[in-house]
């Protein structure tokens, strides 16, 4: 969310390199701000006490947190390496994007344990939360073969424009959605408490 417009900006450097490989057509020339490993400890932080400031709900902090932490972790495993330690320090990256066929399939799977981890702790409220969500997943699952096949974009404003827009959109989206889905760790939780069968609170902060 933060890199495009940080690329935008001239903050951070990036070029259209072109080549075979779709996952190595930009070559990271510097983003400190965004992805070094120490600046994203700092992101996850501020994210974390804002969130627990702002709602009261630790557990939904700690979770938060991790999920900007864990960026770098998968970013560290996709990247060559480009990625600093600390801005200016040293870059490292696994390399996984060397090969297209391999982080098809780690990143597929990546996808479908994510999608079923929250299908299995949430449940829809309406048909908005049901068929909203399948129609996000594949959504999203276009949009990551559209950029496979697509070819290099046109410039890096073009890129950083088209982050921006579509990286809110699919937040927003996806927020829509799960405002209409109810937390099944919450119902189960309500149901061993004796809560009866009434229905679930809304996910997250209602069940601390
Ligand atoms: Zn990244």
């Amino acid at each position: 969310m933060l890199w495009p417009v940080l690329l935008l900006l001239g903050w951070e450097r990036a070029r259209i390199v072109g080549g075979q490989n779709p996952f190595l057509i930009f070559a990271f020339d510097s983003y400190p701000i965004s992805h070094s490993l120490v600046t994203l400890i700092a992101w996850a932080l501020l994210v974390g006490v804002l969130y627990r400031a702002r709602t009261g709900y630790g557990t939904g902090a700690v979770v938060l947190g991790v999920c900007v932490l864990s960026h770098w972790v998968l970013d560290f495993v996709t990247h060559r390496p480009d990625l600093p330690i600390y801005p200016g320090g040293p870059p490292v990256g696994l390399g996984l994007w060397n090969s297209p066929a391999g982080t098809v399939v780690v990143e597929g799977l990546m996808y479908v344990a994510g999608v079923a981890i929250y299908l299995t702790t949430t449940r829809a409220r309406s048909g908005g939360g049901r068929y909203g969500l399948w129609a996000l997943l594949a959504v999203l699952v276009l949009s990551y073969v559209a950029a496979l096949v697509s070819g290099p974009p046109p410039s890096v404003p073009a890129v950083a424009l088209g982050g921006i827009v579509f990286g809110w959109l699919f937040v927003a989206w996806a927020a829509r959605v799960d405002r209409r889905r109810d937390s099944a760790v919450g119902a189960a939780c309500a149901a061993r408490a004796g809560g009866g069968a009434g229905p679930a609170g809304p996910a997250g902060p209602a069940h601390p």
